[in-house]
């Protein structure tokens, strides 16, 4: 027998629209506030008497304080009531309350607010086959990605971009004193130089509080501000290619700020760029790379499996090179398995048959056979790009790859060591399970040295990379502030994101790692022979590296040892 059903669809329609509370959809009135703040302070009251607010707690509690209208309250609103009642000086800001009210934990658990911009379109000068081209868009990005989405609302405007995050951050109660500004958008070294500095100068002006239509006087006066600004910048990441990168290049980059740079370097083999028409080869990607650490910058290389002419044994040969090849040794590390976008040039290689995907399986296999390689000073930060699946032809849509990999890895009885698999974030840390672990390492044209304080599972709770450029480097990068200088080119403390001066005891940010790393540092410096100690500060922690006796040379903090 067969059963039609007739569906309402205009149920359906009211089911799926927001909530008329959502100040996301709707933003609260004045009105609003009156109704709503009695019942936010009993709110308040409430959360302020439980240790941990998890789900069932909180629902008890907006559920004994249900809207006027019917419903209960979201988080968010409860928030947004709440900021405003301390703002109007009706009630005291209480940091921890407005951590229990946090949405999207995850996105500051490392510790800083993570701000991401797109530069405007602009042409590539490579010419990869793999590679999507939107003329709307900065080369290589689709136009559904969410940060993109962002960009096209703003018209790249790099002020309204970092503003706008900012809010997000602070709405969903997220603390934004440090701010890591990340610029995505094809070669930034291929922009003129006069749109780098007034991006970066503009981003710098939102961090720093100004209004839209207020405009710094110059770069360097928005980096200055920004040493005291509400919203210091902790890190400056671009992206760019090998054959970009020289002395030069290096310097100009201090100058603007940028202390990671993410490189596409994709394979470790002449043969297979030249097929893919990279344009550089792989002793360009070793040169840059070891510029780049002799000037202290982190480096996040991005590699990929499944481009033409690889095979997975060939792939696997040449991770493998990342780590057995000191001049690589990547300090993070993108994996972006190559898929099919109807807008590149490897289209025509597929429908000629001469390109064809992985399969699943055997892609998950791989990733887990090339993990395994990691050694436990990278980080791998992705082992997918997360292009929404209806512009992949064909290829890997699984966005949970790194899930599928590690049930792979625990089936076999394996774990990744990289830093991302062993992070405390902001787990509770006893103290005195620490223990101050170090691994040394060739890095091509400097002896390498990463320090991390780890729990007895391994688990890191604050590391730093000390690099010690040897005397017979092959290039002058022509910096003063680094002669006869050891680095230190990163030093990282996990906890959530809590304001400065307000303190979570128990998370590491607040144990006083970072100080004990640098001393560490120091000492290991001067036994090697070092006269000076360089750390390649952004501009909102040289008050940090000031406190503890370093000055400001050039774009470095440095000591004398
Ligand atoms: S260098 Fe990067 S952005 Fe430019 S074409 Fe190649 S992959 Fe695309």
């Amino acid at each position: 027998m067969e059963v039609f059903i007739q569906m309402d669809y205009s149920v359906l329609s009211s089911v799926l629209k927001p909530p008329r509370h959502d100040p996301m959809t709707y933003p609260l009135t004045n009105h609003d506030y009156d109704r709503y703040s009695g019942l936010v302070r009993a709110i308040v009251h409430d959360i302020a008497e439980v240790d941990v607010l998890d789900y069932p707690r909180l629902d008890v509690i907006l559920r004994r304080h249900s809207l006027p209208e019917g419903g209960c309250f979201s988080k968010r609103m409860v928030l947004q009531v709440y900021r405003k009642l301390c703002a109007d000086g009706m009630m005291e800001l209480d940091p921890t309350i407005v951590e229990k009210l946090q949405t999207k934990k995850t996105r500051t658990i490392s510790g800083v607010a993570p701000v991401t911009v797109l530069t405007k379109p602009h042409p590539c000068p490579g010419k990869c086959i793999f590679c999507p081209t939107d003329v709307r868009l900065p080369k290589s990005y689709v136009d559904d990605e969410p940060g993109v989405q962002r960009a096209l609302r703003r018209d790249f405007d790099p002020f309204q971009q970092v503003h706008d995050r900012i809010h997000a951050f602070n709405r969903n109660g997220h603390a934004t004193d440090k701010i890591e500004l990340l610029i995505l958008g094809g070669t930034w070294s291929s922009y003129p130089r006069s749109y780098q500095e007034w991006f970066i100068q503009r981003c710098m002006d939102a961090m720093n509080g100004f209004e839209q239509e207020e405009e710094s006087e110059s770069l360097a006066q928005a980096h200055a501000i920004n040493e005291t600004a509400t919203h210091r910048n902790v890190g400056l990441v671009i992206e760019t290619r090998p054959d970009h990168i020289s002395p030069k290049e290096i310097r100009w980059l201090r100058g603007l700020g940028v202390t990671k740079i993410q490189m596409g370097i994709q394979s470790l083999d002449d043969r297979i760029l030249d097929m893919n028409n990279r344009g550089h080869s792989v002793a360009q990607a070793q040169t840059a790379m070891n510029m780049m650490r002799a000037a202290g910058f982190k480096v996040v290389l991005h590699w990929m499996p499944n481009l033409y002419g690889a095979t997975p044994e060939s792939d696997y040969e040449d991770f493998q090179r990342l780590f057995d090849d000191p001049n690589f040794r990547p300090d993070e590390l993108k994996i972006y398995p190559c898929s099919l976008l109807e807008n590149a040039e490897l289209y025509e290689y597929w429908e000629k048959g001469k390109w064809q995907p992985y399969g699943d399986a055997e892609l998950f296999d791989l990733v887990a056979r090339c993990k395994k390689h990691v050694e436990p000073y990278c980080r791998i930060n992705r082992v997918f790009r997360d292009i929404p699946a209806q512009h992949i032809v064909t290829g890997c849509t699984k966005g949970n790859l790194r899930e599928h990999v590690r049930w792979l890895m625990e089936e076999r009885g394996e774990s990744c060591r990289c830093i991302r698999c062993k992070e405390t974030r902001g787990a509770t840390i006893n103290a005195d399970e620490l223990a101050l672990r170090v691994i040394e390492y060739d890095g091509g044209q400097s002896d390498e040295q990463f320090l991390a304080f780890r729990l007895p599972d391994e688990r890191i709770a604050g590391y730093l990379r000390l690099s010690m450029p040897r005397d017979d480097q092959s290039f002058d990068l022509g910096v003063d502030a680094l002669k006869d200088a050891a680095l230190v080119r990163e030093v990282h403390v996990y906890g959530r994101a809590l304001a400065l001066g307000v303190k979570g005891e128990s998370t590491a940010q607040h144990l006083g790692l970072g100080t004990q790393l640098l001393q560490e540092a120091e000492k290991r410096s001067r036994d090697a022979g070092y006269r000076r100690l360089a750390i390649i500060a952004s501009v909102g922690t040289r008050g940090y590296y000031g406190d503890r006796g370093y000055h400001l040379d050039g774009t470095y903090m440095v000591r004398d040892l």
